[in-house]
């Protein structure tokens, strides 16, 4: 599929095609967990076993590395096991510098989990670009890791000026681009070498499937490519056929999803902002974001995501989460249906997230149906 299509048209027909068996339109689910040699021992269709590869996880891969602009990509079984087959990748002894405010499920696995392994992980405020750059400089740094916008704060890190630093002291940069989604920012364009989702989020966009990706600019040293896809292959923690299915089949949507969602998120987030009972409304949509800027240089528009803080502390920000009706509490993102979440709650006593802070996933409803929600929660 060519590069220069646009990205609704790659979300259809990126790792697609007509079935020439059987004509039909959409994919085969391929359940197979091996596959039949030729009687010479070859493997003519370039299927061995289904933990090495399978055609549905082959067609996924190859859309989401069009949709990024990647030369490769890989799925695996969660975000979780895509971010861990990163750090697995590296050497023991490693340096990772981190932004403060991050995916807690990737702040654990750098902290507890491969601190075990030697892996050193120093967690940066990176939208301070020259805390950055001396971080950098204080030893030497293998792996840079950004995230924006930022989980929960919706902090923007300036992702080419952040993949620059990390690239001149010969770092390698990845984005966790999760919330932007590669319909709002394209890291690898940027400078990053690999872009890493939780497809659990807006690729698949329907809260029913669980996913991780990496995606791998054309200057990814080949040589950690290969050691990935081997962590990938030989780890084995890969998506089943049918969440490839899933995936690949709401991948088609997201285009049109996350653009609609966000429109609505920008409309919620200023109305948020002018209302009493709202202390901060972080959005790097609304012109007083401090990454707003930065925001309109690498993101296509604020994105779907928000956070607000309410005037009165915890129990304040409890008591209204307690009562909407039609937004769901729950954790996670990037769903049609809107989420809210207690962050401190769910985060625990060591979260640096201030204690009144709502994060909200802003679904596919009407906006006037979520503003009456929200304006009853909070009145
Ligand atoms: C959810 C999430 C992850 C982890 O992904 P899982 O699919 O839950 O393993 C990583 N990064 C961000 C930004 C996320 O929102």
């Amino acid at each position: 599929m060519s590069p220069t299509r646009h990205p609704e048209t790659l979300a259809v027909h990126a790792g697609r095609r007509v079935d020439p068996a059987t004509g039909a339109v959409t994919p085969n689910l391929t359940l197979a967990t091996t596959f039949e040699r030729a009687p010479d021992g070859s493997l003519p269709h370039g299927f061995v076993y289904s933990r090495t590869d399978t055609p549905n996880r082959h067609a996924l891969e190859q859309a989401l590395a069009a949709m990024e602009g990647g030369k490769d990509a890989m799925a695996f079984a969660s975000g979780q096991a895509a971010t861990a087959a990163i750090l697995q990748a590296l050497a023991p002894g490693a340096r990772v510098v981190f932004p403060d405010d991050i995916y807690h499920g990737t702040r654990h696995l750098v902290k507890n989990e491969f601190a075990r392994w030697g892996v050193r992980g120093d967690f940066v405020d990176f939208t301070d670009l020259a805390a950055v750059e001396r971080a950098l400089q204080a030893a030497p740094t293998q792996l840079v890791w950004i995230e924006t916008p930022s989980n929960p704060r919706l902090k923007i890190t300036d992702l080419a000026a952040v993949a620059m630093l990390g690239r001149a002291v010969g770092a390698l940069v990845v984005a966790d681009n999760t919330w932007a989604t590669s319909i709002l920012t394209q890291p690898l364009a940027l400078g990053a070498h690999v872009a890493m989702h939780s497809s659990t989020k807006y690729i698949g966009g329907h809260s029913d499937v669980l996913g991780g990706v990496l995606v791998f600019g054309a200057d990814a040293p080949a040589e950690l490519v290969a050691r990935v896809r081997t962590w990938q292959q030989i780890g084995g923690a890969v998506p089943a056929p049918f969440d490839c299915w899933l995936l690949l089949r709401s991948l088609s949507t997201m285009p049109v999803r996350v653009r609609a969602q966000s429109t609505t998120a920008a409309q919620l987030a200023a109305w948020l902002a002018e209302h009493p009972k709202v202390e901060r409304v972080n959005y790097p949509g609304l012109p007083s974001h401090p990454g707003h800027a930065a925001a309109r240089r690498q993101m296509a528009s604020g994105g779907a995501m928000l956070s607000f803080e309410v005037r009165g502390g915890f129990a304040a920000a409890s008591a209204v989460a307690a009562k909407v009706r039609l937004i769901t509490r729950a954790t996670s993102l990037g769903g049609i249906e809107s989420l809210i979440e207690h962050r401190k709650l769910v985060e625990g006593a060591d979260s640096p997230t201030p204690e009144n802070l709502l994060r909200f996933s802003v679904g596919l409803e009407h906006v006037d149906d979520l503003r009456a929600d929200l304006a009853q929660a909070l009145g």
